[in-house]
């Protein structure tokens, strides 16, 4: 897919919902997903209600990758509306889980102190498989992580989770030098702000782009360049193409709490 097609695209796309969820999920995020890829819009905020939570902890070997995904987002509504229930934290789940995990999310964050991934979808001991790394970024041995995760722990669910106001992609942005291996990581960003500001001169756009504009467009082509990257994985891309695996790229809004799905590969078929 091309990056500037769908960063076009997405701001068109109405919100859609579907997912034949259990039942009385939350219907912020709800998705609609028929495989393939699709770029999303997200509703808005509603309520959950307990009989959606006690679904949520319920879900088991047998949920499709849409109900996995969906349950990380019904997780995020919970935080934002000051409703999380920290499932899964106590001892006995430690001792409960000791001997072997079967999360059913993997999810790629950032290293940023600000996006914590257990606590933004409102999860526990065992419940995602987490991989972070400053940018977000798939290098071989993250991609490695998230492989070990599809083939080895059962993940139905990859997440690439960027956020808003990124220090790595303000770094990147900024075209410094850095010492170290700083500079070795912030080259993993250059793909995203190539292509954001091809599609922006092509339309235009550059100059009437803020720095803050600027950067935010390329948080989102990040995540949508560090999904494509995933997809090389031999073993990422079987399980999509046999619909047990659904690759999802989101962002953190820093201000609001809230976690917007932009793009998804896979799903069921
Ligand atoms: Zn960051």
């Amino acid at each position: 897919m091309g990056c500037g097609a769908s960063a076009q695209r997405e701001n068109d796309v109405p919100i859609t919902r579907v997912v034949p969820l259990p039942q009385a999920v939350s219907e912020a995020n709800t998705l609609t997903l028929t495989g393939g890829s699709q770029e999303l819009g997200n509703g808005g905020i509603s309520q959950y209600s307990k009989a959606s939570l006690d679904k949520v902890n319920s879900l088991t070997d047998r949920a499709s990758p849409e109900q996995v995904l969906q349950a990380l987002l019904d997780g995020n509504a919970r935080f934002i509306s000051g409703a999380s229930v920290h499932p899964h934290q106590d001892f006995s789940r430690v001792k409960q889980i000791s001997v072997k995990q079967k999360p059913l999310a993997a999810i790629l964050g950032c290293a940023d102190s600000r996006v914590p991934a257990e606590i933004v979808f409102d999860q526990g001991f065992g419940d995602v498989f987490v991989c972070r790394v400053a940018g977000n970024i798939a290098t071989p041995e993250q991609v490695a992580s998230l492989e070990y995760a599809v083939l080895h722990v059962g993940v139905k669910v990859v997440m690439i989770l960027g956020h808003t106001k990124c220090g790595a992609v303000h770094a990147a942005l900024s075209g410094k030098a850095f010492p170290g291996f700083i500079d070795t990581l912030v080259g993993n960003l250059d793909v995203a702000i190539a292509r954001v500001d091809s599609v922006s001169a092509k339309a235009h756009q550059r100059l009437l782009d803020s720095e803050e504009e600027r950067q935010e467009k390329v948080v989102r082509e990040n995540v949508k360049y560090q999904i494509q990257r995933c997809q090389r994985s031999t073993i990422i891309q079987e399980g999509l193409q046999r619909g047990k695996v659904l690759l999802a790229g989101a962002v953190y809004d820093l201000d609001t709490g809230r976690v917007h799905v932009i793009v998804t590969k896979g799903g069921t078929r």
